[in-house]
């Protein structure tokens, strides 16, 4: 918790989820760090803050930029593949992992960099002109900007646009509840599978995360997959990927897709080298033995790692390269062409076009992209 310096006033909407204590303090129920705040102090995420004896959460309707990129790229292979997807993120993160790979808005502590304004009919409108058919929450985590990322979902539901939570999965019980029910799908990052790892290197816990993939399985129809960034001596043991995989087959089944994505030295962890294409070819090995259908490779070259295969007969149904897909081999109602089995996901009877671009939007400006407003 960071207590104010100043006598700065928090400017912000009003937060659902807290409630008061006995000892006068506010928690904060957003997610499992439980702030407890006295007037004028901010959560742990600095985004969110009590003031006049409420949580307000001061990036509503701020935005880091907005960009419309392939559906791939958050990652999620088995929605609506090829399409493009309105992104957009605000500042400030509850997590503090040490190799985060956005530290510059995750990170930020100076709301200017928001430099975006948007209401969510802003941001559905440059949806529509953009030919998005998705929104992704994503950049830094739609947990601690809950309330803005959920009326945007609203309004764009209304207009046919789905909704992409990119996420850490740390979020707590009312507020999961909350944002899912607007979600049509979730690209969950689980960033390790020790207890160990989350508390050393992000502050947080494992278990909370598991209980957010479990939730999402058991108790909503949001289609979801799951991404972990394998980290050269910390995550990436052959014994760790394979209890990794057990556990999302065991918990969530064959058929949630796993992306394993290569670290590059970034933040607090600069003296680390990439990760090395062969450990992600090993850790996809390993799942797929362990009985996983759907199992990626991400941030490296690697077609074959990329592409999606029947788990019947093997045919290659979704060939990529990046994020160009170069063979489409599913029946228009998202069939294996070749055997008829079923894949998971949703799927359209075409491909998308939009491919690897990616397109920088200004909303409510003229100087770049497409105009919202
Ligand atoms: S969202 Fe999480 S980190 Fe932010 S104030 Fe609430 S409990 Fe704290």
């Amino acid at each position: 918790m960071n207590s104010m310096t100043g006598p700065e006033r928090l400017e912000g909407v009003a937060g659902r989820h807290w409630h008061r204590l006995d000892d006068g303090r506010i928690q904060c129920d957003v997610c499992p760090r439980y702030c407890k705040l006295s007037e004028g102090q901010r959560g742990l995420c600095f985004v969110r803050g009590r003031q006049d004896d409420r949580i307000v959460l001061t990036t509503y309707g701020r935005s880091s930029g907005f960009c419309v990129d392939p559906i791939e790229k958050k990652p999620l292979n088995h929605f609506l593949p090829g399409t493009p997807v309105l992104s957009f993120g605000t500042a400030g993160c509850n997590l503090t992992c040490k190799f985060c790979q956005n530290w510059d808005i995750s990170k930020a502590r100076q709301l200017d960099r928001l430099q975006d304004t948007a209401s969510p009919e802003d941001i559905v409108r440059a949806a529509i002109a953009t030919g998005s058919r998705s929104i992704a929450y994503t950049y830094n985590d739609p947990v601690i900007f809950l309330e803005y990322a959920v009326d945007v979902a609203k309004a764009a539901r209304r207009h046919g646009i789905k909704n992409v939570a990119v996420t850490a999965g740390y979020i707590a019980a009312a507020a999961r509840e909350d944002m899912y029910r607007w979600m049509d799908a979730a690209n969950v990052d689980l960033k390790a599978f020790t207890e160990e790892f989350y508390k050393r290197l992000c502050t947080g816990h494992l278990a909370a995360v598991l209980e957010t993939l479990e939730y999402l399985k058991r108790e909503t129809k949001v289609w979801f997959e799951i991404t972990t960034l394998l980290i050269p001596g910390h995550n990436d043991s052959p014994q760790e990927v394979k209890r990794l995989s057990e556990w999302v087959i065991s918990r969530l089944g064959p058929d949630v897709p796993l992306h394993f994505t290569a670290f590059h030295p970034d933040y607090r962890m600069l003296d680390l080298p990439c990760t090395p294409a062969s450990t992600l070819t090993t850790a996809r090995d390993i799942a797929r033995e362990v009985g996983l259908h759907y199992v990626y490779t991400g941030n490296v070259h690697d077609e074959r790692g990329q592409s999606t295969y029947c788990p019947e007969c093997g045919e290659r149904l979704i060939g990529r390269d990046w994020y160009e897909i170069t063979t489409w081999r599913l029946s228009t109602d998202g069939r294996c062409g070749s055997c008829g089995a079923a894949i998971p996901g949703l799927f359209e009877a075409r491909r998308g076009s939009w491919g690897q671009r990616r397109m920088p939007v200004r909303i409510g400006r003229g100087d770049r992209g497409v105009l919202a407003s």
